[in-house]
């Protein structure tokens, strides 16, 4: 029996909410299994639900359309961006 690959790198990053300053995690998408979910403490699972959302930018005032990358794990915030 081989041991599985483990991914190269963990990315354990923290970003704070431009919001409400709370930390957020790194929302990941697609099926994973427990254990590789487990891998990632701070990630957010999303399953395979791509979510648009759209803002606007504040330097040119344009609307734009994206997947969110970050969520805040703040319950009474909950905000998505990228
Ligand atoms: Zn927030």
């Amino acid at each position: 029996m081989t041991k599985e690959l483990k991914p190269a790198k963990k990315r354990a990053t923290v970003r704070k909410c431009p919001i409400c300053g709370h930390e957020s995690w790194r929302i990941a998408y697609g099926m994973m299994m427990p254990d590789a979910m487990a891998e990632y403490s701070k990630t957010e699972f999303a399953g395979c639900c791509l979510t648009t959302e759209e803002r606007i930018y504040p330097a040119t005032g344009k609307v734009e359309f994206g997947i969110p990358e970050w969520a805040c794990q703040n319950p009474e915030c909950r905000h998505r961006w990228w």
